[in-house]
């Protein structure tokens, strides 16, 4: 295995040439500072070192970028699905090529530990497969016959697109967007988080040497004020592709009334785990820490509340006081690391600040809760016991490694615990009851449900979020339905009877 110094050491060569000349924005396959000549600086939550300068990109390089991505989309549309399913996988194969170095940088941008990262690069590399294999049948429609008529539906590119992205497993998140929208025929403007730029850059690096023709991705870095508000008001782009908070999704709902943007957001949220006493203890103890404290809880899909039936809520507790406890934090690039540091100090000042919410609210601070060393943005794995579901730490998305436990007596509390939020992406049951598992999972509020089990992705399956965790789902023919038209055609069968008028 390699150790920390290794990491380093080939970080600090890959990282060479950003230091040099910087993070450049690419649009019509040229590298190009940004128009004004400004940049913003990208720092490791490490140490705070400056990773490198980034061009600050604006309305003036959305515009070009936009102008970029209408110029490419006739012939890119028009390309026959089995030669974007070629480049794709040329993608996939690249992605596979320089894994290390993409994880390396994302551990460093991002402070997300390695021992995911290496694997989240490997699953972009899958996107771009998946997405690769329907691109031939991307088109496809049906044929739906009536006695008069045949009717004949097809699918077509929407046109550019817009993406825009969040911070915290940057460059999965860019590939699960990116991926089926090139598939699809879209071309694409895409906005990456400023907290994390490095990987983006990669990732259209890597489809330009794949062959993907210049203007089909383009990259624009910037603030979500300046270069993604502009984005979402192109007029030359036809739909937005969000993931975020559930705040900026309402944003740019609003920024994109007057183009008529068609939206995806993937946005925030506040999971329950729940767990029955009759399920299995050990395996549910192992997946609720997994799911809270990986990727530094900066995990949409988290399971950050738990829900803990009270006839085994003392037990559960004390063995999960001492596992929270024994989890390693540090230097994010050693594979002995569990959890990181956060992205950036305004991020730990909102983690930290829930722990002191937590305690002001009455809740037991049971584990963590403090700053780890006087460098970098380290906290504590930290654990609320004895919550409840009205404060705060209850009710939040706080995005960091904090779970708040709540108990409860029967299934229908559990329940009206579980559903009582304005969040609904996922939901995760613990029970060896079947006809309870099945109950409970048709009346939770959430996108996607796991039954004794973890987050496991499978990519045909919808994935995607209700309340205000989002609207439209990913994965398969669902994002084809995001990034393309649809089309009916009537050709009539026969003499059907035409109604005569003015005869
Ligand atoms: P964020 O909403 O602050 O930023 C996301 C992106 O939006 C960034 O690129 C940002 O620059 C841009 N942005 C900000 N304001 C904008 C505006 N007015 N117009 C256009 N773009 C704008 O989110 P974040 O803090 O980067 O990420 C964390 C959030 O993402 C959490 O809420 C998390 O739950 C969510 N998330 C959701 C999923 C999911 O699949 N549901 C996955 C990952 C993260």
């Amino acid at each position: 295995m390699t150790d920390l110094a290794t990491h380093l050491a080939r970080l600090d060569g890959h990282l060479a040439r950003f230091r040099d000349r910087g993070i450049l924005n690419l649009i019509g396959g040229e590298s190009r500072p940004a128009l004004s000549g400004a940049t913003f600086d990208t720092r490791s939550p490490v140490d705070e070192s400056l990773i490198a300068r980034v061009a600050l990109g604006d309305a003036a390089d959305i515009d070009a970028a936009a102008r970029a991505a209408k110029a490419a989309f006739p012939a890119w549309a028009a390309l026959e699905g089995a030669k974007r399913k070629a480049i794709l996988h040329r993608i996939a194969d690249l992605i596979e090529e320089r894994a290390e170095e993409i994880a390396l940088c994302e551990c460093w941008d991002t402070g997300q530990a390695w021992r995911f990262m290496s694997k989240a690069a490997l699953r972009g590399a899958e996107n771009f497969r998946y997405f690769a294999d329907l691109a031939p049948q991307a088109r496809d429609g049906q044929a739906l016959p009536t006695a008069t008529h045949l009717n004949v539906t097809s699918r077509s590119p929407i046109g550019p697109v817009g993406v825009i992205t969040p911070w915290n497993t940057p460059f999965m998140l860019s590939t699960w967007k990116i991926a089926p929208a090139l598939a699809a025929g879209c071309t694409i403007v895409h906005k990456p988080a400023e907290f994390s730029p490095l990987t983006a850059r990669l990732l259209a690096e890597i489809c330009l040497e794949a062959g993907l023709p210049p203007g089909v991705l383009n990259l624009v870095n910037g603030m979500g004020e300046g270069a993604g508000k502009a984005l979402t008001e192109h007029p030359d782009i036809k739909a937005i592709a969000f993931v975020g908070e559930s705040r900026t999704g309402s944003m740019i709902m609003k920024q994109g009334a007057d183009t008529l943007k068609r939206v995806h957001f993937e946005l925030g949220g506040k999971n329950p785990v729940v767990v029955f006493d009759d399920a299995d203890l050990d395996r549910a103890l192992d997946a609720v820490i997994f799911m809270i404290y990986s990727l530094n809880g900066e995990r949409c899909t988290s399971s950050s509340r738990l829900l803990v039936q009270n006839t085994i809520a003392d037990d559960f507790h004390t063995r999960l006081v001492e596992r929270v406890n024994a989890i390693r934090v540090g230097h994010p690039l050693d594979p002995a690391t569990e959890i990181g540091p956060l992205i950036h100090k305004t991020h730990f000042d909102k983690v930290t600040g829930y722990v002191a919410i937590g305690q002001q609210d009455g809740a037991t601070l049971a584990a963590g809760g403090t700053r780890v060393g006087d460098q970098g943005w380290f906290v504590r794995p930290t654990l609320f016991t004895h919550a409840t579901p009205q404060m705060r730490i209850a009710q939040e998305e706080i995005f960091g490694p904090v779970l708040t436990s709540l108990s409860f007596a029967d299934e229908d509390e559990a329940l009206a615990i579980a559903n009582g939020v304005p969040y609904g992406l996922t939901g995760y049951v613990w029970t060896n009851d079947l006809t309870r598992a099945l109950r409970f999972s048709q009346g939770l509020e959430a996108g996607m449900i796991w039954v004794n089990s973890e987050n496991v992705r499978h990519l045909p399956t919808p994935f995607g979020g209700v309340k205000n965790s989002g609207i439209g789902r990913d994965g398969a023919k669902w994002s084809f339905e995001f990034y393309m038209e649809q089309k009916n055609t009537a050709f009539a069968l026969g003499q059907h009877k035409i109604q005569r008028l003015g005869v």
